[in-house]
């Protein structure tokens, strides 16, 4: 197994392990390791464990609240823990956890014809540890769910070396209680009030859960997770997908109209303004003068009779809104499918590019966004409380997101340490209004090591102390 020691040598030849998407300063470690198969990665884990040297895991670092950030002890590189292979069950593909979702999509296409897996977190250069960890979703989650509804089985290594399989089905949460032959009696903690339905913060609990959801989301504090069955579906005829530049009245009617309309819907996303003017300013990429809201949907579409009916239907509610078909972008063909998908992507890549650049000239600044959410319902009360927010920060700020899911994004731009202070006091605010709601303070980025302390928001010091004592009882099998 490749191994290498030395605070100062990592640090000159492995920066890149120090930090992650997040822009989050300070990392260092004493040691770090590339297992290629579970039996290394147990080695290591169970020698650091004998050592009480905490460990970091580090998937494909594309996180942004700090989780892969290694502040001392050791690193578990998932890198090289490689391999997709099919299973006995032809729905499902066994990958290894530091296999990309780039690379998962390949293999589906080379060897799943007419399947694949639909969790499409935006960043697919994650690795697929990484996104079972935070429990990851994208934009198709509003029709498919978030990673957690398309994992079967996962192997796992506890901090003590332990190997642990769990599949769905096997182990089951009976009023919050469960007996497991290795890891004995395990007692969920009781929460006031059931978490949100797309949640992130926090272990995952609920009294009659699946044992396997416990592992899920739970960002490398109960373990690694070696390697996971993914669960595929049958692609639809196709995706038709659209991007409707609009002003914010159509917006907010659009969203509702087509949530209510008999479509299979697959994403409901949003751009608000200043979204287009940013991207052109930061990337040079000139829009056409449309309105500046923009709404993207996709619509999975059964057969090629559906064709015209998705057409007609959206045509239709466009017309009643005053909107114009020729305001939109988008088709039913993988070049439009993509187009589109880029230009979602480029807002938080050109985001974190900027934070990248003014972190490395001052080290206080790193990626400041809220990740939280609310039900759908009341996305556009919770909008302007947020909106409100950003506004008196006095911070450049851009809002981007999950809209179906009442979950939007805002990201943003400190660029000195007056600027970080009042971005990190709105973050707050924001996560306290979302809490309020009936939301979360994170739906899918997980809290890390730089939301961690949004939680208090969420959970009573009881609730977290049961969390604590929950995995503390986990590690220590
Ligand atoms: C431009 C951009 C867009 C993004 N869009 C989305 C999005 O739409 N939806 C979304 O959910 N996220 C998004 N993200 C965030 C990120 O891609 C996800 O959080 C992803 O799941 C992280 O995977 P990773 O392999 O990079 O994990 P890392 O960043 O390496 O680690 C994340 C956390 O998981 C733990 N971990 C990693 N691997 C394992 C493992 N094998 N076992 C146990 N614990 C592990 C780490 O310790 C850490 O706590 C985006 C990021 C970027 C840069």
């Amino acid at each position: 197994m490749r191994s290498v020691r030395g605070t100062h040598f990592i640090q000159e030849e492995y920066p890149g392990l120090l930090k992650d998407e997040s822009s989050l300063s300070g990392g260092n470690c004493q040691t770090a390791a590339w297992p290629e198969n579970a039996m290394e990665a147990a080695e290591y884990l169970k020698e650091c464990f004998a050592n009480g040297v905490p460990v970091t895991i580090s998937g494909a670092r594309t996180g942004i609240a700090g989780g892969a950030v290694p502040m001392g002890g050791a690193v578990l590189s998932t890198d090289l823990l490689k391999g997709i292979q099919p299973t006995s069950d032809i729905h499902t593909i066994r990958v290894g956890a530091g296999e990309t979702l780039d690379s998962v999509y390949d293999y589906c296409t080379r060897e799943k014809s007419g399947m694949f897996y639909p969790p499409d977190s935006t960043e697919t250069t994650a690795s697929v540890g990484g996104t079972v960890a935070t429990d990851a979703s994208g934009a198709g989650s509003y029709r498919y769910g978030s990673t957690r509804k398309w994992i079967n089985r996962l192997q796992i290594i506890l901090p003590s070396g332990t190997l642990l399989t769990v599949k769905r089905g096997d182990f089951n949460f009976h009023r919050g209680k469960f007996r497991h032959p290795l890891l004995g009696l395990i007692t969920l903690p009781e929460l006031k009030t059931p978490q949100p339905v797309k949640n992130a913060a926090g272990l995952h609990i609920s009294p009659e859960m699946d044992l396997i959801d416990l592992f899920i989301g739970s960002e490398g504090k109960l373990g690694l997770i070696v390697e996971a069955d993914l669960i595929l579906s049958r692609k639809p005829h196709t995706v038709a997908c659209f991007a409707v530049f609009c002003n914010e009245k159509q917006f907010w009617e659009l969203r509702s109209d087509l949530m209510n309309a008999n479509l299979p819907l697959r994403e409901l996303e949003a751009m608000i303004p200043p979204s287009l003017s940013f991207l052109s300013e930061n990337t040079g990429r000139p829009f056409p003068e449309y309105e500046d809201w923009v709404l993207f949907t996709s619509i999975d579409v059964a057969s090629e009779e559906d064709i015209d009916i998705v057409l007609e239907t959206l045509e239709m509610i466009l017309e009643e809104k005053g909107i114009s078909i020729d305001n939109t972008w988008g088709g039913f063909d993988e070049a439009s499918i993509k187009r589109l998908k880029e230009l979602r992507h480029l807002l938080p890549e050109t985001v974190n590019r900027i934070i990248s650049g003014l972190s490395s000239r001052n080290r206080r600044i790193h990626k400041v966004s809220t990740d939280t959410a609310v039900p759908p319902e009341q996305l556009e009360e919770y909008y302007r409380t947020m909106k409100n927010i950003l506004r008196s920060s006095g911070v450049e700020h851009v809002v981007f997101g999950h809209s179906g899911q009442g979950h939007l994004h805002a990201n943003l731009i400190p660029s000195d340490n007056d600027q970080m202070e009042k971005a990190e006091f709105a973050v707050e605010r924001i996560a306290e209004e979302a809490v309020k709601l009936g939301g979360t303070v994170s739906a899918e980025h997980g809290t890390g090591k730089l939301k961690a302390s949004l939680l208090r928001f969420m959970y009573s010091q009881k609730e977290l102390d049961g969390m604590n004592l929950l995995t503390e009882s986990i590690t220590s099998c």
